[in-house]
């Protein structure tokens, strides 16, 4: 599993969060109310209860979800994540927020989130086995190709998908079983996965920070970042902001808080945090400090690329960094927002920062429906194509109309699903 990211539950919720980024959108660019009334809410909530027998031959019950937010541009597609304090709630804001990141990266996809109330470091790999494909069965006809497609979130990796899909394919006919491949993506390259597929996430954050330095005819050299969140997303964001020079003096996960002005060594920090089930504690290439004072830890750049609300108004004033890059989903809450754009300090919004992941699971998709195999380097310059696409017409929305870029992202994603409900109209 990725890392498991534990935190202290934050003041407000991410859909506190999202339901009010939408509502500020909507106001301040005076779109159509009626679109606000269709887009607070959700199309479908699922919620799944569903007996598990354990090594020792218990029975655990478990809780799923999953919430389908909108379909106007296409099948519904998210991530599915395992996690301790997992809620409804929160399924419903990550399912938003993938709706307006679809939207933005014009794919033809909706949005949906889901995943599993549960802390996978308690169970063996042959129980989380058991959970994912029991959920998955649980879930039906709820989940497929051209419906609803999950793929890897918190806390979930190509293994997981690995099993969903073969779950998924195995309650299928043999004769169409092959047909059902693409239900998920993020899949292990072996059995239908995308090259790439597993760096595109972090790719996506550091090309999100390359075009904006390069737009101020800056360079990447010589910046100093610090990341929340070694996972997936912080680990692979690292790894190509240093190949361009940048140094990570600061990083923080659940279970410590690294800093090194002369810069921390990524690769060396991943070999020892695997065998520590993900825990960067321990390593003896920086120092540790108190886990309080990570925001306000001199640099550039911050990532969070971990869990919802972690900028709050209770930190915000104390972070150094002028760009903040959100990797995670939902990382700043309605006050820390607030706060940093008091002070000019740049936010790439998460659904343009973190939207690597979803570009590739599309690609994953598509190759997976034609029956092609695509190369690493076919991949990354596909990614680098949508999301140079996204970002310069964010920044453009944000020039013209002298908006931050998250109202820019929001004001474009929700201007084409408005565009698709126009043209089709409500039934009936
Ligand atoms: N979980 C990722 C996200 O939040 C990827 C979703 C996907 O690939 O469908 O964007």
């Amino acid at each position: 599993m990725n890392k498991l990211i534990t935190s202290s539950p934050p003041a407000t919720s991410m859909y506190d969060t999202v339901v009010n980024q939408l509502s500020q959108t909507m106001e301040s660019l005076g779109m159509a109310p009626d679109m606000r009334r269709i887009l607070a809410v959700t199309n479908n909530e699922i919620i799944v209860h569903f007996p598990v027998k354990m090594d020792d031959g218990r029975i655990e019950i478990f809780k799923g979800y999953r919430v389908q937010h909108n379909n106007i541009l296409g099948p519904y597609k998210g991530g599915l994540r395992y996690h301790p304090t997992l809620e409804i709630n929160d399924a419903k804001a990550l399912a938003m927020w993938m709706t307006w990141k679809t939207s933005l990266a014009g794919l033809p996809y909706g949005g949906a989130k889901g995943g599993i109330q549960i802390d996978p470091r308690k169970y063996s790999i042959g129980e989380l086995e058991r959970i994912t494909r029991r959920y998955t069965f649980a879930l039906g006809d709820n989940i497929g190709p051209d419906l609803d497609i999950p793929a890897p979130d918190v806390n979930t990796n190509e293994q997981t998908m690995a099993w969903i899909a073969d779950t998924y394919m195995s309650t299928k006919s043999p004769l169409e079983r092959s047909n059902f491949k693409h239900v998920v993506t993020g899949k292990p390259v072996g059995c239908g996965g995308l090259a790439g597929r597993d760096r595109a996430t972090g790719f996506g954050v550091y090309l999100c920070l390359k075009l904006l330095f390069k737009s101020w005819g800056e360079e990447l050299a010589g910046k100093r970042f610090i990341v929340q969140g070694f996972g997936n997303v912080g680990y692979w964001a690292s790894h190509f902001l240093i190949r361009d020079g940048a140094r990570l003096v600061g990083v923080q996960d659940a279970h410590a808080t690294l800093v090194n002005e002369q810069g921390i060594e990524v690769e060396d920090l991943l070999e020892h945090s695997k065998p520590r089930l993900n825990s960067i504690k321990g390593f003896e290439g920086a120092q540790e400090i108190d886990s309080e004072n990570f925001f306000s830890l001199d640099c550039d750049i911050l990532i969070p690329a971990a869990l919802g609300n972690q900028i709050t108004a209770a930190n915000a004033s104390s972070i150094k960094a002028n760009i903040i890059a959100e990797g995670a989903n939902g990382p700043t809450d309605k006050e820390g927002e607030k706060l940093l754009l008091a002070r000019n300090a740049v936010i790439i919004p998460d659904i343009l920062c973190n939207s690597g992941g979803v570009i590739g699971s599309y690609f994953e998709w598509l190759q997976n429906r034609n029956g092609e195999i695509w190369s690493i380097d076919e991949v990354m310059q596909k990614i680098e194509k949508k999301i140079s696409t996204a970002f310069t017409d964010v920044q453009g929305v944000a020039k013209e109309k002298n908006i931050d870029y998250r109202t820019a992202a929001y004001f474009l994603a929700l201007t084409r699903i408005e565009t698709a409900y126009k043209h089709r109209g409500i039934f009936p």
